[in-house]
């Protein structure tokens, strides 16, 4: 293109005019289709304020950047395609992606690959079939989550609701079990000596056998990961396409009289996974009133495991390994039976779809989802503690 300098005059200039004065760089109407002082001041306020070379002059990277500077999330349909898109409307949709937990990367603007497996990761949690597509239902689903903060819990609750429109019911359904501790990882331990690794894989071996007897198809993490970590742990939940994931723990406190159930799902400082904060109120919901246990609460943490794996997933901790009662009932197989059973019933609730309904939105987008699952914590890897003990403190806060 030609540069567009002082004293020309014409449609370009124009152009050039109405694009800064629609950015919110009103030029003096005299000078309208002249570039006088006016519309020089407005250029080199707004190449200073896009870090661009201020020349007052509108060459190809300012004439570029008054393009990308006018484009609005919604007002063109955004994919992946060569070359990628590139305006304002990326920059806002990659801030939207990131700031709900899904990676999409550095926010310069640019449609890459990056933001399209965020894209495609938020239409799978959210149900949508994930084809990569930035039209109006997958904006509208993108624009009516809200990041948590301050602000109104229950209406998040609300959308939780409507977000987790399951389909699905437990039959057949890809349960992830996971045993917190294991080998080289002994967690808590009791007044006798019982550790959470000792007592975890029991309780995930009950919760296996239970979810089986119910028609679900649950498999042991442990079992399929390559390594015990959590995020090789998290790999093979992902991996095998687990529709939830349920981590075993028991709670620790130096306090021996600290008793009852806790469980987190995933959430940091702006974001909640809303079907996790569901699936674990659920799962406090069974084990208080079934168990009698002391209701500790769910609560938002934002745990490798969780963080990392892209389905509704819960750590649960259903009693205090340090109170000597409790210890004492985690090794009764029968109470880990009826552990089982509550939490059974919690998921079984979890999937049925009675209580939630579909989201808004055209057939063609919703047609063929996939039965819900929690936003995905799209985010890198997040430093794990060695001691893997910050989670069973938790909830003594
Ligand atoms: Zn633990």
């Amino acid at each position: 293109m030609t540069t567009i300098r002082p004293g020309a005059r014409g449609d370009d200039v124009r152009d050039v005019q109405t694009r800064l004065a629609a950015l919110g760089y009103p030029i003096d109407p005299e000078e309208h289709g002249v570039y006088g002082n006016a519309t020089e001041g407005a250029v080199r306020e707004f190449q200073q304020r896009r870090q661009l070379l201020v020349d007052g002059l509108v060459g190809e990277d300012t004439w570029q950047e008054l393009v990308e500077a006018g484009r609005t999330l919604g007002d063109r349909v955004l994919y992946l395609r060569y070359p990628f898109y590139r305006g304002d409307d990326v920059r806002a949709l990659q801030a939207r992606l990131n700031l709900l937990g899904f990676d999409s990367g550095r926010e310069d603007g640019i449609f890459g690959e990056r933001a399209d497996l965020a894209v495609r990761d938020f239409q799978r949690n959210v149900g949508l079939v994930p084809d990569g597509i930035v039209g109006p239902v997958t904006l509208d689903a993108l624009l009516r989550l809200r990041p948590v903060g301050p602000g109104p819990g229950r209406a998040m609750v609300r959308e939780a609701e409507v977000m987790s429109r399951m389909s699905a019911t437990l039959d057949g359904s890809r349960i992830a079990v996971d045993a917190g501790h294991g080998p080289g990882d002994p967690g808590g331990v009791g007044p006798t000596g019982l550790s959470e690794a000792d007592a975890t894989p029991m309780m995930a071996a009950a919760l296996v056998e239970e979810l089986s007897r119910r028609g679900a198809e649950p498999f042991l993490v442990r079992a399929e990961a390559a390594g015990s970590s959590a995020a090789e742990r998290a790999r093979a939940a992902n991996d095998r396409g687990a529709e939830i994931l349920v981590s075993l723990h028991l709670n620790s406190h130096d306090d021996a009289k600290a008793e009852g159930a806790s469980c987190f799902y995933y959430g940091r400082e702006r974001y909640v996974s809303r079907p996790g904060q569901r699936l674990a109120e659920l799962i406090q919901e069974e084990l208080t009133s079934r168990l009698g246990l002391k209701d500790g609460r769910a609560h938002p943490k934002s745990l490798p495991l969780l963080r990392e794996t892209h389905m509704p997933a819960v750590h649960v901790e259903p009693c205090y390994i340090t109170n000597p009662g409790e210890e004492a009932l985690i090794r009764q197989d029968s109470f880990r039976r009826e552990v089982a059973r509550a939490l059974a019933d919690a998921i079984e609730r979890f999937f049925s779809p009675a209580g939630s309904s579909a989201p808004a939105g055209d057939a063609s987008e919703t047609a063929g989802a996939i039965s819900g699952s929690g936003p995905a914590p799209g985010e890198q890897f997040e430093h794990r503690p060695q001691n893997d003990t910050e989670h069973d403190r938790a909830s003594s806060a």
